[in-house]
């Protein structure tokens, strides 16, 4: 999260509200700053307007875990009560890579994953989002049993049902050796680990898009659907991350924009909203701040498409 964000909810954490914010039942809610300690983004996703969040639990591009103390657990679980927000999603760390033909890197991913869901169980997150990693040096199908392997056994001894935690593969943009580019690989992960380990989908809208799906034509985007509900299933699709696209349709280039202001433009995000069997789902923006505001304004533009 660069810094400009933290500082720029820290502001907005500290003014109250001008009027209570808007209520929807559906879960709409963005990736929040945890600085200051982890709690404090409960109390930020609620004066932005959330009624859900995701956060990092450690630095995102750092192997260093964020400092997790009890009296901050409580505090979070104590705010999401107060605020009814919920799911809380946790975006695993970039650097894990699970899916790694190197021995020691995937050691070291293997502890840092496990160290993501014991936090996850602290903190009574709901969903753990996990991006499945990069087959780079093996072929994609030594890279998807490797990172199937790799979960079960960071999660090994640890009681994710008990805790209420479910684990979330997310599809990704598909550049070269990233694994997750179709809904088919993240199917077969699910598929490996069903039984074994509490597991579902996270969905990207923009991944989607720069991997190749339409998601923009009304038909494109009800065929893409129907072909995901025939992989991973639509019940499986926990969260939604709702954001635009930078780059063009089929690029592979992962950058997120505002929505409604990239390539996949508002209308296929006001269908999804509306799509009855993604109801259960979480909608949760990842959207870029480049000016104070943004990340209030791309939960209200979310919330505004719901009929
Ligand atoms: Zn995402
Ligand atoms: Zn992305």
């Amino acid at each position: 999260m660069p810094r400009s964000l933290a500082r720029e909810q820290d502001i907005l954490a500290r003014r109250p509200p001008k009027r209570p914010p808007r209520l929807t039942s559906h879960r709409i809610g963005i990736h929040t700053s945890t600085a200051g300690g982890v709690h404090n983004a409960a109390e930020r996703a609620f004066r932005l307007g959330c009624n859900t969040l995701q956060i990092f639990s450690s630095s995102p591009r750092q192997w260093a875990p964020y400092e997790l103390s009890e009296s901050q657990c409580a505090e979070m679980i104590r705010l999401r009560a107060n605020y009814d927000l919920k799911p809380l999603v946790i975006h695993t760390n970039y650097l894990v890579n699970l899916a790694s033909s190197n021995e020691l890197f995937l050691q070291k991913s293997i502890e840092a994953f496990r160290g993501e869901v014991e936090r996850a169980l602290f903190l009574c997150a709901e969903y753990l989002v996990l991006h499945p990693g990069s087959f780079r040096g093996a072929d994609r199908e030594q890279g998807l049993l490797r990172t199937a392997a790799a979960i079960a056994a960071a999660t090994k001894g640890l009681d994710l049902a008990e805790g209420g935690l479910t684990i979330l593969i997310e599809n990704t943009a598909g550049s070269e050796f990233s694994l997750g580019g179709n809904f088919e690989q993240v199917a077969e992960i699910l598929d490996r680990l069903r039984g074994a380990v509490p597991i579902a989908a996270c969905i990207d809208t923009c991944h989607t898009h720069v991997a190749g799906y339409d998601i923009v034509s009304e038909e494109g985007l009800y065929a893409t659907l129907t072909h995901l509900d025939q992989t991973i299933g639509l019940n499986n699709v926990r969260v939604l991350h709702c954001n635009d696209a930078k780059a063009a349709r089929g690029s592979k280039l992962d950058r997120h924009q505002q929505i409604g202001k990239g390539t996949i433009g508002i209308e296929p995000f006001r269908i999804l909203l509306n799509d009855l069997r993604l109801a259960h789902a979480a909608f949760i923006a990842e959207t870029p701040i480049d000016k104070p505001g943004d990340d209030r304004r791309n939960i209200e533009a979310l919330k505004k498409l719901v009929s």
